[in-house]
């Protein structure tokens, strides 16, 4: 299914997209002011990009070094090339642990694997334990937003789901309510937990520790109570010094929520005495993209979220619609990169606005990249008749002043005088939702002349 397609069912519900839209847009202001406080914002976006820049330049070098100063801080280092092998990996792990209970902080990589469908049927519990991704979990559902999960879903959603799931009381999505219920039951998931997952926000190569980033303390709970912590992370998270991490950390909470640091940004080095700490190196069509001249920079990315929150084309058509892990203008770059087939239409999602690149804190060029896949898949691939023809004649018009000219008082005649079903039927999508602009007597061209002759 394209994505327009999916979005005309999330379409249906006018006031949840409209308030969908708001949330996000909210999000974007907030990061927006927390932008505008720092001094050198725009310079610490460069660094940023220069940093990931060189990393990738180099990513070898500084993989390799990773893996040394973590397996001389006594962690197992694993390596995985495709997302089978990463899943294998932390199921050989769990079973040297006889694990049968696991609690997973949130990691994007996972959900790219598919690891909890994966442990799942090997008879192991897995419990996301971000409050977002609980209720993304409970609703069988994947996560439709990067930072905020859950975002697609209102207070009332959760009241119910919980009712169904956690047994609470009808609260009416009183969320001081719903939030202490959830803590109830995580806690029980924390204390019983054999092993513990996280992501990788930041891998450090002149450290070999890793940096998890959250606003709940969910890493530490885990890997603190359980006797072994799997960090799983894409290639692309390596930064080359500990002292990048300034960079970096108030890049990525500011264009996330908005907040000056998130809350909780834990360092974890080695594991504690008599535990066990592994890393998981994944690259899963990461040097793929890596070799693609034009697409290389989206690896830059450090998951803020920043670019769904400020597109006005995914505040109204939700992640779900995208049909991929990351949903978003960052998700409708990588996406074509892993199956262009089935995600043809996601560079198409985009107004080419640019709002994206202009938020983006590691200086992508996601609008510029869209535009590039987008070339690609019309060469690749079959085209509608009715699109290429349309395209076709608005080339030869556009090309032929006189011809424009023409065709745009045709048009304007058209528009004016012609019946309602001629102009609004099925071959006029735009107006399927909305009026045409109303036509003036005069276009700019003609206006101007007789401007120009009245002196
Ligand atoms: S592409 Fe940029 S704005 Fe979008 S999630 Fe990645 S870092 Fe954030």
């Amino acid at each position: 299914m394209s994505h327009a397609t999916k979005a005309a069912e999330f379409n249906k519900d006018e006031a949840k997209v409209n308030w969908h839209d708001k949330a996000l847009w909210y999000v974007r202001e907030k990061r927006d002011k927390s932008a505008h406080n720092v001094q050198g914002w725009e310079y610490l976006r460069q660094l940023g990009s220069n940093i990931k820049a060189n990393v990738l330049s180099n990513l070898d070098e500084y993989l390799v070094q990773f893996e040394a100063n973590a397996k001389n801080n006594g962690v197992h280092v694993h390596w995985a090339s495709n997302a089978e092998e990463h899943n294998n990996i932390i199921n050989d792990i769990l079973s040297k642990h006889n694990a049968k209970k696991v609690v997973k902080s949130k990691s994007m990589l996972t959900e790219e694997c598919h690891l909890n469908p994966f442990l799942e049927s090997k008879g192991i519990e897995v419990v996301d334990t971000d409050l977002g991704e609980r209720i993304v979990q409970l609703a069988q559902e994947p996560p439709s937003h990067i930072v905020l999960p859950a975002i697609h879903k209102t207070k009332e959603d959760v009241d119910e789901l919980f009712q169904e799931h956690l047994g609470t009381k009808p609260s009416q999505g009183n969320p001081e309510y719903l939030v202490g219920e959830a803590r109830k039951h995580l806690r029980d998931k924390f204390l019983n937990a054999d092993v513990a997952i996280t992501g990788v926000n930041f891998a450090v190569a002149d450290t070999g520790g890793v940096v998890v980033c959250t606003n709940e303390g969910n890493a530490d709970m885990g890997v603190h109570l359980a006797k072994a912590h799997i960090a799983c992370m894409g290639i692309e998270k390596i930064i080359p010094q500990e002292k990048h991490l300034g960079v970096f950390l108030r890049l990525l909470a500011r264009s996330a929520t908005g907040q000056p640091i998130t809350t909780y940004s834990s360092h974890f080095n080695k594991p504690e005495d008599g535990k066990e700490m592994h890393i998981v190196i994944v690259d899963n069509g990461r040097t793929e993209q890596l070799s693609r001249e034009d697409f290389r920079a989206s690896l830059h990315c450090i998951r803020c979220g920043a670019c769904m929150n400020t597109c006005p084309i995914y505040r109204r058509s939700g992640g779900h619609s995208y049909d991929y892990t990351i949903p978003g203008p960052i998700g409708s770059i990588l996406s074509p990169g892993k199956d262009l087939k089935k995600h043809s239409s996601l560079p198409f999602a985009s107004t080419l606005c640019g709002s994206c690149s202009n938020v983006c804190p590691v200086k992508i060029n996601i609008h510029e990249q869209l535009y590039k896949w987008r070339q690609v898949i019309v060469k690749e691939q079959k085209q509608p008749v009715v699109k290429k023809s349309i395209l076709k004649t608005a080339g030869v018009v556009l090309s032929k002043p006189g011809l424009y000219r023409a065709a745009g008082k045709t048009a304007r005649f058209m528009l004016k005088n012609a019946p309602r079903f001629m102009i609004y039927n099925k071959l006029n999508a735009w107006g399927k939702a909305r009026d045409l602009p109303e036509v003036k007597g005069q276009n700019f061209d003609d206006w101007y002349k007789k401007r120009q002759k009245n002196g």
